[in-house]
């Protein structure tokens, strides 16, 4: 919990008004007492991002996204959360003592400054040189072949390094730039009997932008035949390759506004394709595509097209790539080249238009994953075992959102003409059944809380002081007629014993995940404040409630077990009961 003991933290946020802060990322308009706007985490057409200014909370809810002000900048920005503190303290000209930073996060921070910085300086060396350097002449003959214009070069900061161990190692010093720190970035290499070495030789450079536009690394092709052909920065404090796509800086905008991404595996690929006026293209850095990066792209698209190449390994790039899409719930199609071309040699080959005609005809995940499964196994009684076999982990993907599930199982249970039970949930242990024969405690699950209820967590998450009051009344007895949320949630109410302290919904917020948090989350922004004299009421008014409520449930317990005693035939017992029950009707809140 860095971010409440953290002196400097608390200052940041409180001297700074998030309203603001956000607002200058996002249109935000004013909506009763609070604000809304489009989200900048998940694409939308209808405004569901609600900036709460009195509790300094923002909750997104179409994505569940949602958090204070620092944690609004590390994921607009992607930044740390001390660089989340120090970019807003700078900002708004707020004083931090560095003192108040812990030495480490202080380190941390201007370990990574330092970074960034002998990159930047690194790239402008390699574009400078690409651009003016009579040695980079077979550089920019290249680059020209490939079709890259003068335009493309400066847009995307490409650069040259030339054949040589020393260049880049000489110019940085000529620069100022310490050696270590290229070291630490990446960009030279330490020799195991000191001195140091250039990592790019004799290649087309690339750097690699945050989302936040530093440049984070670098990757460079060779232009001769040396191997490998692709080399990218090794990882460091400032580069993710996980986490970067290539290409994503510049053109988030053109990705946003088409609603789509067309994913490609080549820096050269997703080039050719700006090249010809495709601006909404990304590129993984030579790396599979990973979960973050999915979850990176749905802040700027509804749906996402990969294009990889058509041969064998593109097929099977993209067929690791489903279950992600899946997973993280962003719309997906793949679009099959023809075997020879990736999609840098088939937009040049038969231009713009006949690749959006290829992406407009993109296959549906389902139908793509289906093609790759006959092709592999066949239709044959054995084929269709394994195909079966290899759809679990594919529908597991999916969790439990039950509509995406059985489209997508129905979709293989029709061409496979098997019934979609047998596909569904068939683990390594056998079948298990779905749908309305799932054990009573899973089909609890559902978000939804009675209303009263809600009404009254939405009470206590605000006024959590009033807590004891509603336990005394038997908030615990009725809490399990709730679904499983409602229990995770109070159990860590009770937990965090909340009264008096100002930021428990956040440490709240910070230990719930999943469901129950977008449901705390949302309650948080929907809660309204209420004058002290209608507090008072309220505090009476649930206490009532849930007492009334706990009473019902005694008493339906009490009937069920005395209608036992009478079925059994046990006259003891019943006559105890029903004495227990004639108690309870005397207090009678029916
Ligand atoms: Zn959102």
């Amino acid at each position: 919990m860095a971010a409440l003991q953290d002196n400097s933290a608390r200052r940041v946020k409180d001297a700074v008004d998030i309203i603001e802060v956000i607002g200058e990322h996002v249109h935000l308009q004013k909506a009763g007492v609070r604000y809304k706007g489009l989200c900048p985490f998940h694409s939308e057409k209808t405004p569901s991002f609600t900036v709460n200014r009195e509790r300094q909370f923002y909750h997104c809810f179409g994505c569940n996204e949602s958090g204070d002000v620092l944690s609004f900048m590390m994921k607009y920005h992607n930044l740390t959360f001390p660089d989340a503190v120090v970019r807003l303290a700078e900002r708004y000209g707020i004083e931090l003592e560095e003192s108040k930073l812990s030495p480490e996060d202080l380190k941390k921070t201007r370990e990574r400054e330092g970074l960034f910085a002998a990159n930047k300086v690194a790239a402008t060396i390699f574009h400078d040189f690409l651009l003016k350097n009579p040695a980079a002449g077979k550089a920019r003959q290249y680059l020209e072949k490939r079709g890259m214009s003068r335009e493309m070069i400066s847009r995307f900061q490409l650069g040259y390094a030339p054949d040589r161990w020393d260049f880049l190692a000489q110019a940085l010093a000529s620069a100022g730039e310490a050696e270590q720190v290229a070291v630490a970035a990446g960009l030279l290499v330490q020799r195991e009997n000191g001195g140091v070495y250039d990592r790019f030789r004799d290649r087309v450079i690339f750097p690699i932008f945050s989302l936040n536009g530093q440049v984070a690394g670098f990757g460079g092709r060779i232009l001769g035949d040396g191997q490998p052909k692709y080399l990218n920065s090794p990882e460091s404090a400032v580069f993710n390759k996980s986490q970067t796509l290539f290409g994503l800086y510049q053109n988030k905008s053109a990705i946003r506004e088409a609603g789509r991404c067309l994913i490609v595996e080549g820096n050269f690929d997703l080039l050719s394709l700006v090249a010809h006026g495709l601006q909404y293209v990304a590129a993984p850095l030579g790396t599979a595509l990973t979960a973050q990066h999915v979850k990176i792209l749905k802040r700027y698209a509804e749906e996402a097209v990969v294009v990889f190449d058509g041969d064998l390994a593109g097929l099977k790039a993209a067929m690791r790539a489903v279950p992600l899409f899946l997973t993280e719930q962003l719309d997906a199609k793949i679009v099959v080249l023809p075997e020879e071309h990736d999609p840098d040699t088939f937009i040049a080959a038969f231009g713009r238009e006949a690749l959006e005609e290829k992406v407009a005809q993109a296959m549906e995940l389902s139908e793509f994953v289906f093609s790759r499964l006959v092709k592999e196994h066949g239709l044959s009684l054995a084929g269709k075992n394994k195909i079966v076999r290899d759809l679990q982990p594919l529908i597991a993907a999916i969790g439990n959102r039950t509509l995406q599930k059985s489209l997508f199982v129905s979709h293989f249970s029709d061409k496979l003409g098997l019934k979609a039970e047998d596909l569904f949930g068939r683990g390594e242990g056998g079948i298990y059944p779905a749908g309305p024969s799932l054990p009573a405690k899973q089909r609890k699950q559902g978000l939804k809380l009675s209303k009263q209820y809600e009404r009254l967590l939405e009470f206590l998450l605000i006024y959590p002081e009033a807590l004891p009051h509603f336990l005394e009344a038997g908030l615990e007895e009725l809490v399990d007629n709730e679904n499983d949320f409602a229990r995770i949630i109070l159990d860590q109410l009770k937990d965090l014993d909340l009264v008096g302290q100002g930021d428990g919904a956040e440490v709240l917020l910070e230990r719930l995940h999943g469901e129950e948090k977008g449901l705390v989350a949302r309650l948080l922004i929907e809660a309204p404040s209420y004058p002290d004299d209608m507090k008072e009421l309220l505090v009476d008014e649930l206490t009532t409630w849930v007492r009334k409520q706990a009473w019902q449930n005694r008493k339906s317990r009490l009937l069920r077990r005395i209608s036992q005693a009478q079925a059994a035939g046990d006259d003891v017992l019943q006559m105890e009961l029903l004495e227990q029950k004639k108690k309870m009707d005397e207090v009678s809140y029916t």
